[in-house]
Formats: structure tokens, C-alpha cells, sequence
């Protein structure tokens, strides 16, 4: 696939990036002085509890938003605004419902006026990839909750981004249907390599994704973490959690985000605080 998709890799740099809203009583911080870097070729999968933040980052390195502080930089270019070379899957399903998968997976090139017949084998390429052949003449109304998300995956795909942002793409499939998005998924990263940014807060999804993982703090986040997964490529659902590394990289993280779910509970309200001492007490005696 590599001579079929040329993929530029984009090297993303966040500095003591800081984003509050409001003010007054309205005023909520929600990321604090937050330091990190995804490096091209290498998959970095983002996990943090729900609310913690992950989408108003994601918004900031796609340039929907600035931060109030620090910078965010591609390839040592200042992020001034979205751009061609990032692209955001978000979980909203974003095809359009009056076209079918091969003319949806064709709508970039075409939108920039490119000619379908440029694209056409790039196309077929991506849709045999992501198991949509049989499927091809079909509305998304007529594809599975799954179909759709490969179809999206191909649809971004065929634009050739440095870098592709995925914002918790797979979250609302049903258990079988996302670890068969999974593999799609790793497949198609396996042959692009381009930069990959994907967000959950799912701890099984992000170790058989992730080559590098990075787990943030509660709100106002920054990173707690970042693990390196070198679990060999490509994976096996069937057996990746008879890994001893890969439990052990599991527990790891997760004994990190309970610690930051403790800490956001805790701060929630004084009973809260005393009910976690109570019990921390009672288990350690
Ligand atoms: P995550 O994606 O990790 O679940 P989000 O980034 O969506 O978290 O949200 C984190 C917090 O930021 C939430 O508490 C949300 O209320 C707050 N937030 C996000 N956008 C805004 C906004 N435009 N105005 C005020 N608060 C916001
Ligand atoms: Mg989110």
C-alpha cells in the first residue's frame, strides 16, 4: 500500500498548552499546561476519563479553537487553523446518506476537483481493505453500524493526510463489531503509517491499537503517563491478552486512571472525600 498511499508524516508538538471557557463563576479549566508529542509513524492512542478533556484537545491540534496558552506546532508549523493535512474522525457518523460507499469514499478528491478516474483505483484499493466490496453500490442506510465506520475510515484515507485524528470513532458499536474495527483498523495503519492520534477511554482497544500510549489526568488534563507498547505487529484479539506485557501495561494504566478517577470523585464533595478515606482505611487494615 505504500507506493498507493504516500503518506507525509505530520510530527505534532504541544507546549504547556492551557484552554479554559468562561469566566466568573462560569470559568472552567479544562486543560492545564499540557505537554506532548505524537511522532509520525508511530501510533499514539490517547485514553483519559470521559469529561476529562480529550475532545477540547483534539479540537485545539484540528484548529477549531486556540488555546489560551502554549503552542501547538506541525512539523514546527504554528497550528493557526484547521488545515489539509489533519483530519478529524469524529463518532458522528459524516457520510453523506444520498451517495453510495464508492461515490462517499470518492467525495474528497472530488471535492478539490479532482477527476474520479484519478482516484478510482486508490478507491477500490481502500474499499477492499476495509471489507466493503459486496457493498460498494450501497447507501449508508443500507450498511451496518460497522460498515459505515470502515467506510469513513476509507472515505479519510483517500485524502492522504499527514496526519489523521480519531476522536473515539468506534465508541456505540456493539463489543464484536468494535474488535472487528480494531483489526480493520490496525490493518490499514499497519500499510499507511501515517501520523495517527486516536482517542478512547476503552483500556482493551487502546493496547491492541497502540504502539505509544498516553494517559491523562482528570480535568483540568494534562499527561499522568505514557507507556510504550511493544507488543509485535500485527496483533490477535485472540491472544493479546495472554500476554503477560500486555496485562501488565493494562494494569498499569488502569491503576493510573483509577488513581485520577479517586481524585475527581473525591473533589466532587466532602462526603465523597470522607467516604474514600473510610474505605481506604477499611482495606489497607
Ligand atoms: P472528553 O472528550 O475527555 O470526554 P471534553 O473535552 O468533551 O471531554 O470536555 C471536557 C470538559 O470541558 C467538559 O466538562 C465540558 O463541559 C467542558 N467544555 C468543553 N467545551 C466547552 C465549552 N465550549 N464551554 C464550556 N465548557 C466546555
Ligand atoms: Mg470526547
Amino acid at each position: 500500500m505504500t507506493d498507493k498511499l504516500k503518506i507525509a508524516s505530520g510530527h505534532i508538538e504541544l507546549k504547556s498548552v492551557s484552554k479554559f471557557y468562561g469566566e466568573g463563576e462560569n470559568y472552567k479549566e479544562v486543560i492545564k499546561d499540557c505537554s506532548l508529542e505524537i511522532t509520525p509513524g508511530v501510533l499514539s492512542v490517547m485514553i483519559g476519563p470521559s469529561g476529562c478533556g480529550k475532545s477540547t484537545l483534539i479540537r485545539l491540534i484540528a484548529g477549531f479553537e486556540k488555546p489560551n496558552s502554549g503552542t501547538i506546532t506541525i512539523d514546527g508549523r504554528p497550528v493557526e487553523g484547521p488545515g489539509k493535512d489533519r483530519l478529524v474522525i469524529f463518532q458522528e457518523s459524516a457520510l453523506f446518506p444520498w451517495m453510495t460507499t464508492e461515490d462517499n469514499i470518492l467525495y474528497g478528491p472530488r471535492a478539490i476537483g479532482q477527476d474520479n478516474s484519478k482516484n478510482r483505483d486508490l478507491a477500490n484499493f481502500l474499499i477492499d481493505k476495509v471489507g466493503l466490496n459486496q457493498f460498494k453500490k450501497k447507501f449508508p442506510n443500507q450498511l451496518s453500524g460497522g460498515m459505515q465506520r470502515r467506510c469513513e475510515l476509507a472515505r479519510a484515507l483517500i485524502n492522504q493526510p499527514e496526519v489523521m485524528v480519531l476522536d473515539e470513532p468506534f465508541r456505540g458499536l456493539d463489543e464484536m463489531t468494535k474488535e472487528l474495527m480494531w483489526e480493520y483498523y490496525a490493518n490499514l495503519y499497519e500499510e499507511n503509517k501515517a501520523t495517527n492520534f486516536f482517542v478512547t477511554t476503552d483500556i482493551d482497544e487502546a493496547i491492541f491499537l497502540a504502539d505509544r500510549l498516553i494517559i491523562m489526568t482528570n480535568i483540568p488534563t494534562r499527561v499522568a503517563a505514557v507507556i510504550d507498547v511493544d507488543i509485535p505487529r500485527p496483533r490477535r484479539l485472540s491472544n493479546i491478552f495472554e500476554l503477560d506485557q500486555a496485562n501488565a501495561i493494562k494494569m498499569k494504566a488502569l491503576k493510573i486512571l483509577h488513581e485520577e478517577a479517586m481524585k475527581s470523585f473525591r473533589s466532587g464533595s466532602k462526603a465523597a472525600a470522607d467516604f474514600i478515606d473510610a474505605y481506604s482505611k477499611r482495606v489497607s487494615s
